[in-house]
């Protein structure tokens, strides 16, 4: 990307520029000369913890797709700590992150991957910025913590980060370190792990979901992002409150969001049935096996093709019977006592139904995964 003078942005780009550039010069005299204490890097992890997640789970999750509800209560403490990340406002980041999963991959994608890799991660911002189009933000719009943190974003931003400097200086009594480490390291560490999800996690990973677009999933990224690692799964079913599905996943916003609603903090979580995940998988490995296999020199290749066809099929049609079985017990259950005998044969039918369901996603795993060894054609 070519810097037009033009097009810079002199304020953002000139800022993000300058704060990085002059940490990476001065850091290692004050790892040298100063004395930063198990202390100090143990409140910064703190801070880069609740700053981190209230991007991830404020930010993302709760207000560019709206996957959750909370009260005000919430909202003002999710804003605070997200206003000290230093990632522009909650109005503006929304609406640019609206505009990349609504345009993935195009000229209208703001980070897209397809201008590099640099591009995703950081040089996207040193251009100046659209004008906002309410036509894609008009929630927020009328959410007046949300327009009041925007009008006054360079203050609050600058303002809350020096009182919590000076309140962490005092503290530990150590300026120096409440500076370089709570401030100016903590900003640029969750900068760059926010930044790895529109670079890495559009480059290196997998696709189960979808194969169409250019998010992964990076476990490992997982790790960095505070859970936002799965992003194949995420932009495939951008509203659900979780980007890890599994209860293993490392998702600690997804966990956070399920602990605030335990205590009634947050309502109507957002998400998708583990079914419609499940005939997503298949479908999309379907279309990845059948096109692997047309590279193949095997001798039972059509065979394999109508095993694939079989198994898929099966586990679609077995979906599709499970959800309208569910709806009859549910219905039959509002109008019949719960010990009839109608209900009884329906609940073990449904029994049934899932035992079949469990041993063909048994099969599938298996043809999977013998079929991956299959080497292609060499001519
Ligand atoms: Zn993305
Ligand atoms: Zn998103």
């Amino acid at each position: 990307m070519s810097l037009d003078n033009k097009k810079f942005s002199w304020a953002i780009g000139g800022f993000l520029i300058a704060y990085q550039v002059l940490l990476l010069v001065t850091l290692p005299f004050y790892l040298y000369f100063g004395s930063p204490t198990w202390g100090m890097c143990g409140i910064s992890f703190v801070l880069l913890y609740l700053t981190g997640l209230s991007i991830t789970g404020g930010y993302h999750r709760y207000y560019s797709h709206r996957s959750f509800r909370t009260g005000k209560f919430l909202e003002v403490i999710l804003l605070f700590f997200s206003t000290l990340a230093g990632q522009g406002s909650a109005l503006r980041w929304a609406f640019d992150h609206r505009l990349h999963h609504a345009h993935v991959d195009t000229d209208d994608d703001p980070y897209s991957i397809k201008k590099g890799f640099w591009h995703a991660h950081f040089l996207w911002m040193l251009k100046k910025q659209r004008p906002i189009d309410p036509k894609v933000v008009p929630d927020l719009i009328q959410n007046k913590y949300v327009m009041f943190q925007h009008r006054f974003y360079p203050v609050l931003m600058f303002g809350s980060n020096l009182l919590l400097f000076l309140c962490v200086g005092w503290l530990m009594g150590d300026f120096w370190g409440a500076f370089f480490l709570s401030w100016w390291t903590r900003f640029f560490l969750l900068h760059h792990f926010t930044w790895f999800i529109n670079s890495l996690a559009h480059t290196w990973g997998d696709k189960p979901f979808c194969q169409e677009q250019s998010a992964v999933n990076n476990y490992i990224l997982a790790f960095l992002t505070f859970g936002e690692g799965y992003h194949n799964f995420h932009h495939t079913f951008a509203h659900d409150y979780r980007n890890g599905i599994r209860w293993y996943h490392f998702d600690p916003t997804k966990w956070l969001i399920w602990s605030l609603s335990f205590f009634g903090l947050a309502t109507q979580l957002r998400q998708v049935d583990s079914f419609t995940i499940q005939k997503r998988m298949v479908r999309e490995k379907k279309n990845l096996l059948l096109e692997q296999i047309k590279t193949l020199w095997y001798v039972k290749k059509d065979e394999i093709e109508a095993k694939i066809h079989e198994i898929s099929g099966r586990i679609e049609n077995n979906i599709q019977a499970f959800n309208q079985l569910k709806e009859q017990y549910v219905n039959l259950k509002k109008t019949t006592p719960s010990c009839s005998e109608l209900l009884e044969e329906l609940h073990l039918e449904i029994k049934a139904l899932r035992k079949r369901m469990r041993n063909d996603w048994k099969a599938w795993k298996h043809l999977c995964a013998s079929l991956t060894h299959l080497k292609p054609i060499e001519v």
